[in-house]
């Protein structure tokens, strides 16, 4: 099957179109045709070559919805016309004790939509049938399309470090990611403050579900922040003064990093004075992924976004490079 999409040729090059032949359809696979697909990021970062890890040409794209076009012969839970989703991974083992548990995204033999595979910003994508998940009705597609990646990967470290009523949870960087941290920490009943170096985004953080904003460039209004929260969700992808937000936690306070900051140096002295925690969360298994796909679609967790047709991609790509998006842009095929 031939399938017409957007590549990079090469690192840091604006996408081009590009046509492919797809694998034919295993046992396993879905063909899924794809009506919206969400600028991460992450595709950024692989465009750029960032991580050392991009092939070209690159089809990037891994917030994607669609409808099932064809099945493999093994496919049982899904059907023709079903809408779904897929995000970051595409498949795993399916066999390991992560896998068995849920938690493919920590598989050994995990494979990235976008990385030695093409991806979503496309007409078509053809991907393991296990990592397509079927999209509440609740959920509007170019609305669902964020969720697929930003949205499991904020929920799910807030999820399992049981963030909740009581909890003091600053979300540090505003973006596609962040601005849906805000919703889900507030829906899980914490008290959450935006951390931003964006002044003009603090009426949308508290209508996002904020109650408190601090403008992170004001390096005096940050060290004033001392043990003042209980956890920290960065998404920012530049570097921080991270001791200062190590300063910030309370005792027993936690740092996790999902954005792709930079290397930096710490001390021991940083943890250990009011013993504290830094940790770090990868997008989310299957089963995080269907526990917050119904979360959203419950307490009406939505992302706040901006839908062009998938031919303006390198004006979304630009937009996200800039900070000026609010909060995400969605390609969507028009017909
Ligand atoms: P995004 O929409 O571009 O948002 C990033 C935010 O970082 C910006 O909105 C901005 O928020 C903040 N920021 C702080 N300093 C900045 C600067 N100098 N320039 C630009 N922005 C600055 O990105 P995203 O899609 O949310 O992704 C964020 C990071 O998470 C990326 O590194 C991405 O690769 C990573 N990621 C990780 C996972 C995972 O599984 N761990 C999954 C998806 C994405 P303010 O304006 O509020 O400061
Ligand atoms: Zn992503």
């Amino acid at each position: 099957m031939n399938i017409a999409a957007w590549a990079a040729q090469k690192a840091r090059q604006p996408l081009e179109p590009f046509r492919y032949e797809a694998a034919p359809l295993g046992a396993q696979d879905v063909e899924i045709r794809i009506s919206h697909c969400g600028v991460c990021h992450s595709d950024l970062h692989l465009i750029n070559d960032d991580w050392g890890i991009s092939r070209y040409p690159l089809v990037p794209g891994h917030e994607i919805i669609g409808t099932v076009a064809r099945l493999g012969a093994g496919v049982t839970h899904l059907q023709a016309g079903q809408r779904v989703g897929v995000g970051w991974q595409r498949s795993s083992c399916g066999e390991c004790e992560w896998c068995r548990r849920g938690d493919g995204n920590l598989c050994e033999k995990s494979q990235a939509t976008c990385v030695r595979n093409h991806g979503g910003f496309a007409e078509a994508i053809v991907t393991d049938s296990r990592y397509a998940f079927p999209i509440p009705d609740a959920l509007d597609s170019a609305q669902a399309a964020p969720l697929l990646c930003s949205g499991v990967t904020v929920f799910s470290p807030l999820f399992r470090h049981g963030i909740g009523k009581g909890t003091r949870v600053g979300v540090l960087g505003i973006g596609g990611l962040g601005h849906l941290a805000l919703q889900f920490a507030a829906a899980l009943g914490a008290e959450v403050t935006a951390l931003s170096s964006s002044p003009s985004k603090e009426e949308d953080a508290r209508a996002f579900g904020a109650t408190d904003f601090l403008d992170t460039s004001d390096v005096a209004a940050v060290k004033a922040r001392k043990r003042t929260l209980d956890y920290i969700l960065s998404t920012v992808h530049v570097a921080q003064p991270w001791r200062e937000y190590l300063r910030m936690l309370r005792p027993d306070g936690t740092l996790c990093f999902v954005g792709a900051a930079p290397e930096f140096e710490l001390r021991a002295g940083d943890f250990t004075s009011g013993q504290k925690t830094m940790t770090g969360s990868g997008i989310g298994g299957p089963r995080v992924m269907t526990e917050m796909l119904s979360f959203a679609a419950k307490h009406r967790v939505l992302p706040k976004i901006e839908t062009v047709p998938m031919q303006e991609v390198n004006a979304a790509v630009a937009k996200v490079t800039a900070n000026t998006v609010r909060y995400r842009m969605v390609l969507e095929n028009r017909t």
